[in-house]
């Protein structure tokens, strides 16, 4: 979604749209952490007005993701929705430095250039943020065991409760082995 910094008066305006989730998705493979994947666009509801040259946005985002629990490996889904706020000031050269001085915590300052301004990247930062927690099916969720596989979540595997020092023992030996 784009909007013409013309359009932007001091008068407060509201607007909601879909932002679509191929970009983001592909953000949310990118690396070593492959967490989550999104099931659909991402809601975006916001208000934005004017004061001076100064932008300011106001609002939130709802999304739906599948993710993959990092303890028992099930399949879930993780609805997330998080509050957001940005000013944004026309870049200037060599303002970055002094301009990110400013940056307060619940407030993210940001730039823009010509006569536009692009809400994607905000979007795709706050559903980043929205979804940079470790993915669990739920908090207390139980793993597996690390002896024979079981889900604990649905059953008890009655192996030992103490499987740690075990695995730690092949840890070190593997260690030992490396060569240099
Ligand atoms: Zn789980
Ligand atoms: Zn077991």
């Amino acid at each position: 979604m784009k909007l013409r910094v013309d359009d932007i008066t001091a008068e407060v305006r509201e607007l909601e749209f879909p932002e679509p989730e191929g970009e983001i998705n592909r953000m949310l493979q990118v690396g070593a952490v492959r967490d989550y994947c999104l099931n659909g666009p991402v809601k975006v509801k916001l208000a934005y007005y004017r004061a001076g040259s100064e932008l300011f946005f106001q609002g939130e985002i709802a999304a739906t993701a599948h993710g993959s629990c990092a303890r028992c490996a099930e399949d879930f889904v993780a609805s997330r929705g998080r509050a957001f706020r940005y000013v944004l000031t026309p870049r200037v050269l060599g303002d970055d430095d002094a301009k990110a001085g400013l940056r307060a915590d619940d407030l993210e300052f940001s730039f823009y250039d010509g006569d536009q301004v692009d809400l994607a990247p905000l979007v795709r930062e706050q559903t980043l943020l929205a979804y940079s927690t470790l993915p669990l099916c739920r908090e207390d969720c139980r793993g597996l065991c690390p002896r024979c596989g079981a889900n604990l979540n649905e059953r008890e595997c009655g192996c030992s409760a103490e499987p740690a020092d075990a695995r730690l023992a092949v840890l070190r030996t593997l260690k030992l082995r490396r060569p240099n």
